[in-house]
Protein backbone atom coordinates (compact mmCIF):
# COMPACT_ATOMS: atom_id res chain seq x y z
CA UNK A 1 0.00 0.00 0.00
CA UNK A 2 1.61 3.35 -1.15
CA UNK A 3 0.33 5.19 2.03
CA UNK A 4 2.55 3.06 4.31
CA UNK A 5 5.29 4.69 2.26
CA UNK A 6 4.87 8.02 3.24
CA UNK A 7 7.40 10.29 5.34
CA UNK A 8 5.58 9.92 8.42
CA UNK A 9 6.37 6.70 9.03
CA UNK A 10 10.00 7.48 10.87
CA UNK A 11 8.54 7.23 14.30
CA UNK A 12 6.05 4.62 16.12
CA UNK A 13 3.38 7.35 16.62
CA UNK A 14 3.91 8.71 13.07
CA UNK A 15 3.42 4.96 11.78
CA UNK A 16 0.26 4.16 13.69
CA UNK A 17 -0.98 7.11 12.24
CA UNK A 18 -0.56 6.59 8.47
CA UNK A 19 -1.96 3.14 9.75
CA UNK A 20 -5.03 4.73 10.88
CA UNK A 21 -5.63 6.55 7.28
CA UNK A 22 -6.88 3.23 5.29
CA UNK A 23 -9.77 2.33 8.46
CA UNK A 24 -10.92 5.62 8.55
CA UNK A 25 -11.35 6.16 4.65
CA UNK A 26 -13.33 2.49 4.21
CA UNK A 27 -15.81 3.01 7.82
CA UNK A 28 -16.51 6.74 6.37
CA UNK A 29 -17.38 4.95 3.36
CA UNK A 30 -19.39 1.63 4.76
CA UNK A 31 -21.39 4.12 7.41
CA UNK A 32 -24.53 5.20 5.76
CA UNK A 33 -25.58 8.72 7.22
CA UNK A 34 -28.80 8.91 4.89
CA UNK A 35 -30.98 8.09 7.45
CA UNK A 36 -29.06 9.39 10.35
CA UNK A 37 -31.06 12.07 12.09
CA UNK A 38 -27.88 13.83 13.36
CA UNK A 39 -26.30 13.84 9.96
CA UNK A 40 -22.86 11.91 11.48
CA UNK A 41 -22.28 13.73 14.39
CA UNK A 42 -22.22 10.85 16.76
CA UNK A 43 -23.35 12.22 20.20
CA UNK A 44 -23.10 9.72 22.90
CA UNK A 45 -25.52 10.80 25.14
CA UNK A 46 -28.06 10.67 22.16
CA UNK A 47 -30.67 7.22 22.52
CA UNK A 48 -30.79 6.85 18.75
CA UNK A 49 -26.72 7.08 18.54
CA UNK A 50 -26.67 3.97 21.47
CA UNK A 51 -29.18 1.87 19.82
CA UNK A 52 -27.51 2.68 15.98
CA UNK A 53 -26.23 -0.37 14.53
CA UNK A 54 -23.36 2.17 13.17
CA UNK A 55 -22.91 3.32 16.76
CA UNK A 56 -19.22 2.00 17.37
CA UNK A 57 -18.33 2.46 13.75
CA UNK A 58 -19.59 5.97 14.06
CA UNK A 59 -18.18 7.03 17.70
CA UNK A 60 -14.81 5.55 16.24
CA UNK A 61 -15.35 7.85 13.52
CA UNK A 62 -16.14 11.09 15.36
CA UNK A 63 -12.77 10.65 17.46
CA UNK A 64 -11.11 9.31 14.72
CA UNK A 65 -11.89 12.06 12.13
CA UNK A 66 -9.23 13.60 10.77
CA UNK A 67 -5.72 13.08 11.74
CA UNK A 68 -4.39 12.45 15.75
CA UNK A 69 -2.82 15.21 16.88
CA UNK A 70 1.23 15.46 16.75
CA UNK A 71 1.33 14.37 20.73
CA UNK A 72 -1.35 12.04 20.70
CA UNK A 73 -0.58 9.17 23.58
CA UNK A 74 0.89 6.21 21.43
CA UNK A 75 -1.77 4.21 23.87
CA UNK A 76 -4.88 5.49 22.48
CA UNK A 77 -3.51 5.48 18.90
CA UNK A 78 -2.89 1.35 19.51
CA UNK A 79 -6.29 1.24 20.95
CA UNK A 80 -8.15 3.20 17.99
CA UNK A 81 -6.10 0.88 15.67
CA UNK A 82 -7.26 -2.34 17.37
CA UNK A 83 -10.75 -1.22 17.51
CA UNK A 84 -10.56 -0.17 13.48
CA UNK A 85 -9.20 -3.57 12.77
CA UNK A 86 -12.23 -5.30 14.53
CA UNK A 87 -14.15 -3.78 12.47
CA UNK A 88 -12.60 -4.26 8.95
CA UNK A 89 -12.85 -8.15 10.21
CA UNK A 90 -16.45 -8.05 10.72
CA UNK A 91 -18.55 -9.17 7.73
CA UNK A 92 -20.66 -5.90 7.85
CA UNK A 93 -17.26 -4.20 6.62
CA UNK A 94 -15.65 -7.56 4.88
CA UNK A 95 -18.62 -9.09 3.69
CA UNK A 96 -16.09 -11.05 0.52
CA UNK A 97 -14.70 -14.63 1.52
CA UNK A 98 -11.25 -14.12 1.68
CA UNK A 99 -8.64 -16.60 1.08
CA UNK A 100 -5.86 -16.84 3.05
CA UNK A 101 -3.36 -15.10 0.75
CA UNK A 102 -5.66 -12.95 -0.52
CA UNK A 103 -4.07 -9.48 -1.33
CA UNK A 104 -7.42 -6.94 -1.31
CA UNK A 105 -6.30 -3.69 0.41
CA UNK A 106 -8.45 -4.62 3.41
CA UNK A 107 -6.17 -7.59 3.76
CA UNK A 108 -3.10 -6.63 3.09
CA UNK A 109 -3.54 -3.65 5.74
CA UNK A 110 -5.43 -6.33 8.40
CA UNK A 111 -1.94 -8.53 7.95
CA UNK A 112 0.10 -5.29 8.42
CA UNK A 113 -2.11 -3.92 11.15
CA UNK A 114 -2.37 -7.47 12.96
CA UNK A 115 1.19 -8.00 12.74
CA UNK A 116 2.27 -4.89 14.13
CA UNK A 117 -0.15 -4.82 17.21
CA UNK A 118 0.75 -8.23 17.96
CA UNK A 119 4.98 -6.70 18.05
CA UNK A 120 3.36 -4.01 20.17
CA UNK A 121 1.79 -6.27 23.15
CA UNK A 122 5.57 -8.89 23.03
CA UNK A 123 6.93 -5.34 23.58
CA UNK A 124 4.93 -4.02 26.42
ZN1 LIG B 1 -9.08 -9.82 0.81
Amino acid sequence: MTTLAGTNTRTIVGYVVTLLEYPRWVIAREVDFTDCHLAGSFDSSDRQCSSCHFGAACSWLHVNQGPPAADAALGDLLEALRISVEFLRTSSFNPHKHARNCECDTCVWLHEAQGFLRHQRHKA
